[in-house]
């Protein structure tokens, strides 16, 4: 949709709205992908790629490779007994396990998450929750753990306590375009300041507290928190986006359905293909695997398209009752939650001496003035809107 100086108020609500929906369409696609392939992960299956040690025939099938697993083995036993991970990759490589042709040393990166994967006991870790796996394990738990503890007693801990400060990487400073972050003064007063990575810059010695930032962010969401006689004006704007986004996922459909065909048909190929003898065993396994796991993926999209589906409509109701009740909600929420609110609400946050600049996201910025617009243009909604 072309917006132009002249595009009513109304039409500038519907395109914010549009837009809203549009992204969390996307963000519930995603999300609903993501279930799949968890249910996949609870099930005890790899998705994607295995670890290093392991070969898998079919997505339901992964086995033991007898030609990388010693190397693997072998990494565990020597970092268990206490030796460095610089020293276990020269030593790995001294007795000559070579970990790939093109690198025959492991780096020390690579070899510290090797280390750290616990799916070499036969468990499958996703999304930090550990399931029973359906692959035979390549190390005992025992020699995992032993290495597990060689970790704690060689690393300390990378980064210290995060103190979820609740608007700390929401802002950058007006003058120089750092980063404005957080500090605890005197043991529990909060302060916000410029980094001032960039060099000079004046606002670096002005800290401002948390109080002083939480009312101004405060107003601002007060401010699109809506009464109910605006809500019916929304309404209506929302279900004129209600095409839009038939269009979009139909397309979406038609065009994962035909990629499936698509694939079937070269699957079909391969296997005329392996019987009249033109293709080999081996090309017509490592073609089967991998054309197999895109069909799964797809299967995994379509699903998702469907709960997205659903979920489009609940959307709608969802931005009515937030702004609805913006503040209210927003004060109940913990700082994690309230960071969350202020990105979906604003951007472009900014500090300049003690004042908070910030811009309102789509469609939020319609609702902003929404009463002057209101009352300003309720008789001539077709002419000049406002800006937004
Ligand atoms: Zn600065």
């Amino acid at each position: 949709m072309v917006l132009t100086p002249n595009s009513s108020s109304h039409e500038k609500l519907v395109h914010g709205l549009k837009v809203l929906l549009a992204k969390n369409f996307i963000d519930n696609l995603r999300e609903e992908t993501q279930k799949g392939r968890l249910k996949k992960a609870s099930q005890g299956y790899f998705i994607g790629q295995v670890p290093y040690g392991y070969k898998k025939l079919n997505p339901r099938k992964t086995i033991i490779d007898e030609q990388k697993a010693p190397f693997v083995i072998r990494a565990f036993e020597l970092y268990g007994s206490g030796l460095s991970l610089e020293h276990v990759r020269n030593q790995l490589y001294d007795e000559g396990f070579i970990y790939q042709p093109a690198h025959n040393k492991i780096s020390k990166g690579q070899l510290g998450k090797l280390l750290q994967n616990i799916n070499y006991v036969g468990v499958l870790k996703f999304k930090n929750v550990i399931y029973e796996g359906q692959h035979p394990p390549i190390v005992s738990q025992e020699i995992f753990d032993k290495a597990q503890s060689s970790f704690r007693k060689d690393n300390k801990p990378l980064y210290r306590d995060n103190h979820n400060f609740v608007f700390a990487g929401m802002m950058t400073c007006a003058e120089c375009g750092c980063a404005i972050i957080a500090e605890i003064k005197k043991g529990k007063y909060i302060y916000y300041h410029c980094t001032g990575g960039k060099g000079k810059c004046s606002q670096k010695s002005k800290y401002i507290s948390e109080e002083k930032l939480e009312k101004q962010f405060d107003e601002a969401v007060k401010t699109v928190n809506l009464a109910q006689v605006h809500i019916e004006y929304i309404k209506q704007g929302l279900k004129e986006c209600l095409k839009d986004k038939k269009e979009f996922s139909e397309e979406l459909r038609e065009n994962l359905q035909a990629e499936y065909k698509r694939i079937e048909n070269r699957l079909d190929k391969l296997l005329v293909g392996y019987c009249d003898g033109t293709i080999s065993t081996q090309l017509y396994n490592e073609k089967s695997i991998a054309w197999n796991k895109t069909l799964e993926e797809i299967n995994i999209k379509l699903d998702a398209l469907r709960v997205a589906n659903q979920k489009y409509y609940d959307e709608g109701v969802k931005i009515i009752e937030t702004l609805k009740n913006a503040y209210w909600l927003y004060k109940q929420q913990p700082n994690e939650e309230k960071r969350k609110f202020l990105n979906y609400l604003l951007s472009n946050c900014t500090l300049n001496g003690e004042k908070v600049g910030y811009d309102y996201n789509l469609p939020f910025s319609y609702f902003v003035n929404f009463d002057s617009c209101r009352k300003k243009y309720a008789c001539r909604d077709s002419n000049a809107g406002p800006s937004a």
